[in-house]
């Protein structure tokens, strides 16, 4: 079609598809060069980063920032991870399809929305009531429909839903919350940032394998405060 043809709405659509086109590139790039870089290779985890459109779980005005290399404000003092990070943390966690995952931090909902690309079941709490109701339109929206969420003090993990296959924990707080270790199953995993000083943190692995728990440090990170009764305590 010549181009002085078109009409204004279709000229609109051609734009439309054009920046879709753009994210796409971009999040293509961000899986590239941000995270199979630095090492994540479990395809389905890949796969499940190229899909999941990261720009829709950020405000409109942070659109063109939503594949870059950090993490981004979500209001009320929070964040959405860092991509690698978000990567990184589902690659250590060794999702399988049908997996119950709960995870504690709902946040923009893009993390929740990552392990339901991996075909997990998943439940995800957050105790910010404007974030956690935006999370579930988000999330409704898009038909992810295999996300359960609550609003509650994650620190108490969700009991009537346990146990869970694996936990994931997007905030970090200074120990690993007992009801969260009570609430993995049996050959569970868990990844949880846990550090003595607010905003630095050391990334654990938590496993159970034959009744033991077993703790591994995976290094340093960065995550917003966990609060509630096994976390810190509101400022
Ligand atoms: N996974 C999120 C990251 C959110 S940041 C995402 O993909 O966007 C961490 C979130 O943890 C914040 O929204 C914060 O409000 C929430 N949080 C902190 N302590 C919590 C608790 N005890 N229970 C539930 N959510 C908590």
């Amino acid at each position: 079609m010549a181009r002085g043809r078109m009409l204004p709405r279709e000229r609109k659509l051609m734009n439309a598809t054009g920046v879709k086109t753009d994210l796409r590139r971009s999040r293509e790039r961000m899986v590239r060069e941000q995270i199979e870089a630095r090492g994540v290779t479990r395809p389905e985890v890949l796969r499940a980063m190229r899909k999941t459109p990261r720009h829709l779980f950020v405000e409109e005005a942070l659109i063109p920032q939503a594949y870059e290399d950090h993490p981004l404000p979500i209001g009320h003092g929070q964040t959405i991870s860092q991509p690698y990070v978000v990567a990184w943390m589902t690659e250590l966690l060794e999702v399988a399809p049908g997996h119950k995952v709960l995870e504690i931090g709902t946040g923009s909902g893009y993390q929740a929305a990552v392990l339901a690309e991996l075909g997990a079941e998943v439940y995800t709490v957050e105790r910010i009531k404007p974030l956690y109701e935006q999370a579930r339109a988000r999330l409704d929206a898009l038909r992810y429909d295999r996300v359960q969420l609550k609003l509650d003090d994650g620190t108490l993990g969700w009991p009537e839903k346990a146990p869970f296959d694996r936990i994931l924990v997007a905030a970090g707080g200074p120990k690993i919350p007992a009801p969260l270790v009570a609430q993995l199953g049996p050959a569970g995993r868990m990844v949880i940032p846990v550090g003595t000083s607010r905003r630095n943190q050391t990334l654990c692995l938590v496993r159970r394998d034959n009744g033991r728990v077993i703790v591994r440090d995976l290094g340093g990170v960065m995550f917003v405060d966990l609060v509630g009764t096994h976390g810190w305590q509101a400022s």
